[in-house]
């Protein structure tokens, strides 16, 4: 039997894309969901196709920006299920541009959603997952969280946060109890990411390297492997690209 089975999963941005691919691996494993992200429609469908296989599955619209939103939906989550064993902190930006383009609002808006949303989800489970000594928080950060490339800066900036809090978070946490801290970094995936870029001068390139862009699903069964694992193994961080991606 998986040890998945049964298992309380919020997953944040699981209204597409590696979110809603890691929703149905994990809820064909067994796994109770709670989906969440701000295009309602979207989530509601999902539940639907997710119910239809048998799952248990709730959704709540949660901006992840927003700390008193991302509290409301670990309550939810907790409320409805009794537990929280994983959060996936997932929901993300990729407005890439050069710097001297000073998209701030931009930068601002991935500063809000891809560092600020992770630190919410951690803030709004930690208590649930410390009072049961047990829990798992996988957060999605990037292989541009390892390096960074010309229009990359401001989205590796948050990647690269990302990974630091993590390990900051799993050297506090995992010491003294079985909450496990893992991070994610993804390469080149094809989902509707790269549909926020405004930098003409930056897209082309990216377009270019996301030819070669491999399916989410294989995101989606790396972060299964992940929570898959017995309590006492962490899975600290698996990079996973395309085989033929710099
Ligand atoms: P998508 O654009 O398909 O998915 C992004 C998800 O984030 C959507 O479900 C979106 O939902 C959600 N989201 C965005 N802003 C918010 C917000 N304020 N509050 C709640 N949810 C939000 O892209 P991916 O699936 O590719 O991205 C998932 C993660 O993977 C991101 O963190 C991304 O940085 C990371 N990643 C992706 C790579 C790739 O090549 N695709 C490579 C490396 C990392 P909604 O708009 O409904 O709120």
């Amino acid at each position: 039997m998986s040890s998945i089975k049964d298992k309380v999963v919020i997953i944040t941005g699981a209204s597409s894309g590696i979110g809603e691919e890691t929703a149905k691996e994990l809820a064909d494993k067994g796994a109770n969901i709670v989906l969440a992200a701000r295009r309602e429609e979207r989530l509601r469908d999902l539940q639907e196709t997710l119910k239809s296989n048998g799952s248990k599955v709730i959704y709540q619209v949660t901006d992840v920006a927003s700390y008193e939103e991302m509290e409301a939906l670990a309550e939810k989550a907790h409320s409805e299920f009794g537990k929280i064993d994983v959060i996936v902190n997932n929901a993300g930006l990729m407005p890439l541009s050069l710097l001297n383009k000073r998209k701030v609002d931009e930068w601002n808006q991935m500063i809000d959603v891809n560092i600020k949303g992770v630190l919410h989800g951690i803030a709004a489970v930690l208590p649930y997952m410390r009072e049961r000594k047990e829990g798992h928080i996988i957060n999605v950060s990037s292989v541009a969280g390892h390096s960074v490339s010309p229009g990359t800066a401001v989205y590796s900036g948050t990647k690269y946060a990302v990974r630091a809090i993590t390990e900051g978070l799993r050297k506090e946490e995992s010491v003294n109890s079985n909450i496990r801290a893992t991070i994610i970094s993804p390469g080149a995936v094809s989902t509707e990411l790269t549909d926020t870029i405004t930098d003409e001068d930056v897209k082309a390139g990216v377009e270019k390297n996301y030819q070669q862009a491999i399916k989410p699903d294989s995101i989606a069964r790396t972060i299964r492997f992940a929570i898959e694992e017995p309590s006492e193994v962490g899975i600290n961080e698996i990079l996973v690209r395309p085989t033929a991606q710099e």
